[in-house]
């Protein structure tokens, strides 16, 4: 089976491991720090934080910025650890609806934020660079500015994704990726938490940390904290594997192209990726087609069709408003989200992937289709 998107492990990484495994220190020693510094740099950000993993990276963030008894405008298409962190922090999501490409609808923030009984709880807005295409960073910060709320970027689908010129992790208050097995680089599990601001950076450190103060050998505790840190041997991963970020990322973007020309003028769908302005760089975390309307009741006979050919397509996401944990907050229907969802399918794109390999996924695909 290809799978849509997997990790790329070579013999150099595997012996930054090794090496940490024998070293003194398996938790806090020095390769956790120097990981954050070089991410730091990569992004062109002042502070990195790294983490577990993304989900806990969120959680400290929502918590870090005190989002509880708040309302936080977010996106329904994501990966349900955006959302479910809110839960978790008390915290109440407002989903606005979504544009083709899978991103949240800068031009529906207005109306979403007037729409709301209680506006002067709405404290922040929760984005997501669906697949590893930026949003529309400068509409968001301009919004954000307008009602003074925090613009928090789950930006878990675009460590090294791009928007005019400037990495993604630099555009929000504070951004957050994953670096889990299959995003675009890994630490096995992983996150880390970019931003500029120092006394955000300091209070994600306390939290991240058992709230622990240290001054010599005294130590101070005045606000709750957990355990949430990387250990050594993720960070050993991690430096190894940044290097190697911008080739994974070069032929993620060969295969996305590749799809691209083969797909152009079909009858069945359209790729997300055809569409890119020229001022965003993916990551293409996901290459994603959106079938035709005509298609959409065929959708699981067409995954099921494409799983038994070795095909490892995936759906992401059906909408988090539609889970039974989130129905009670009387979301009103998404239309764009929904019918994404009975459209999107995401295709193999990885940086283990031959455009031979490609080229024969696209075939089958486009012979599969044929028969519906
Ligand atoms: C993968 C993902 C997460 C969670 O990441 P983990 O590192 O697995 O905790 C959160 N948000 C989005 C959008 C994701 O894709």
């Amino acid at each position: 089976m290809n799978p849509y998107s997997t990790q790329s492990i070579d013999q150099e990484d595997i012996l930054a491991v090794v090496q940490a495994l024998k070293s003194d220190y398996l938790t806090q020693g020095p390769l956790v720090g120097q990981f954050e510094h070089a991410l730091a740099d990569y992004l062109g950000v002042k502070y990195v934080l790294v983490c577990p993993n993304a989900t806990s990276a969120l959680f400290l963030t929502y918590q870090a910025l005190d989002l509880s008894q708040h309302l936080v405008i977010t996106t329904p298409i994501s990966f349900v650890a955006t959302s479910n962190m809110l839960l978790a922090n008390h915290a109440t999501p407002l989903f606005c609806d979504i544009k083709e490409d899978g991103n949240m609808d800068e031009n529906l923030l207005e109306s979403c934020y007037q729409a709301c009984p209680h506006k002067e709880r709405i404290k922040a807005v929760v984005s997501v660079d669906f697949g590893g295409k930026s949003v529309e960073a400068r509409a968001i910060a301009d919004f954000c500015r307008a009602y003074d709320l925090f613009f928090i970027s789950d930006s878990s689908h675009a460590l090294g994704g791009s928007y005019h010129h400037q990495k993604i992790g630099v555009l929000a208050d504070v951004s957050i990726f994953s670096l889990h097995a299959i995003k675009p680089i890994t630490t096995a599990e992983g996150g880390a938490i970019a931003t500029n601001d120092r006394m955000l950076y300091e209070k994600l450190q306390l939290l991240a940390n058992h709230g622990v103060q240290k001054n010599g050998f005294d130590v101070e505790v005045s606000s709750l904290g957990y355990n949430f840190r990387m250990n050594e041997l993720q960070a050993a991963l991690g430096l190894s594997q940044l290097k190697k970020i911008d080739a994974f990322l070069a032929v993620r973007e060969k295969i996305a192209c590749f799809y691209d020309d083969f797909f152009r003028g079909n009858p069945y769908f359209s790729c997300v990726h055809t569409s890119l302005p020229a001022y965003i760089q993916s990551t293409n975390h996901l290459y994603s087609i959106l079938l035709k309307p005509f298609l959409w009741a065929h959708k699981e006979a067409i995954l099921q069709a494409l799983l038994k050919a070795q095909i490892g397509v995936q759906v992401h996401y059906k909408p988090i408003h539609t889970f039974k944990l989130y129905q009670n907050l009387g979301t009103p229907t998404l239309p764009k989200a929904e019918n994404f969802y009975k459209a999107q399918i995401s295709l193999p794109c990885h940086q283990k992937m031959s455009l031979a390999l490609a080229q024969h996924t696209a075939r089958t695909l486009l012979d599969i289709l044929g028969r519906f």
